[in-house]
């Protein structure tokens, strides 16, 4: 049987979906994937999110947020809007949000200045933060620690730290998402051994589709777009690095992902 799963981290929205969404979300259902959470990644993005969360709430649920890369285009007079999209009973997190450095398509001023009003929303409307960090993790320790108090969660998305970073994260009270980045033999080795330090009750698997397609995966499909029809081969990676039957791991990061989200169970 097919362990049921969520993805915490699917660009559903994003145009390279436009021509086949709907068979995309199917192919996922059949592959157990039972539940997915929508990221928003600017006001646009996120408006798309919760429209699609509309046509499926009990299956979808979003993200409200800007992604570090779009933070120079997000202007103080937007915060209320932000906040109202927020606000939204589609919305389960504020995000995703955060500091990435390795890009740096934004100047890191405008990155931690929306970084900062986004956790502020998140603690107003009391809602957990989805957060994004790429060569980056001093800075953005930094600023979480000044907001962690007032947050009621928070959930490293896509983690592909070091070990001391994800002690940091843990100390934090953060959560963990593991991407297909875990199965990338050249740039995910270390995550192997890393994976298996992270509480079962603060685990949670993702795909960040239609980005990172896992770099095992045979056959490849030949538009190289990653699916969130794929989440049980990062289960499978998963499970193998820790030693555990998958559906263990199933079992504990659906139970995580139901309750941080606030999916109706
Ligand atoms: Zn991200």
């Amino acid at each position: 049987m097919t362990p049921l799963l969520v993805d915490i981290g699917l660009n559903l929205a994003h145009d390279s979906f436009d021509h086949d969404r709907d068979t995309v979300v199917a192919d996922a259902l059949e592959a157990g994937v039972r539940h997915m959470v929508l990221t928003g990644s600017t006001l646009e993005s996120t408006r798309a999110a919760i429209s699609l969360v509309r046509g499926a709430p009990g299956r979808f649920r979003a993200t409200a947020g800007i992604h570090p890369h779009h933070a120079r285009d997000f202007h103080d007079d937007e915060v209320p809007v932000l906040r109202e999209l927020m606000q939204a009973p589609e919305v389960a997190a504020a995000g995703e949000c955060g500091l990435d450095w390795f890009r740096n398509f934004s100047p890191h001023a405008d990155q931690e200045r929306a970084f900062r009003q986004q956790l502020e929303l998140a603690a107003e409307v009391g809602k957990p933060a989805f957060l994004h960090q790429r060569d980056a993790h001093d800075a953005f320790v930094a600023i979480l620690r000044d907001y962690r108090p007032r947050l009621v969660g928070g959930v490293a998305h896509c983690f592909t730290g070091n070990e001391p970073e994800l002690r940091d994260y843990l100390d934090l009270g953060l959560s963990i998402g593991i991407t297909g980045w875990i199965c990338d033999e050249r740039r995910g080795h270390h995550l192997r051994e890393l994976v298996r330090l992270i509480p079962a009750d603060r685990l949670m698997l993702e795909t960040d589709a239609p980005y990172l397609l896992p770099r095992d995966l045979h056959p490849k499909p030949r538009s190289r777009r990653n699916e969130p029809k794929y989440l049980p081969h990062v289960l499978a990676t998963v499970a193998a690095c820790r030693d555990e039957p998958p559906e263990v791991v199933a079992e504990a990061t659906t139970r995580n992902a139901l309750s941080f989200f606030g999916f109706d169970k």
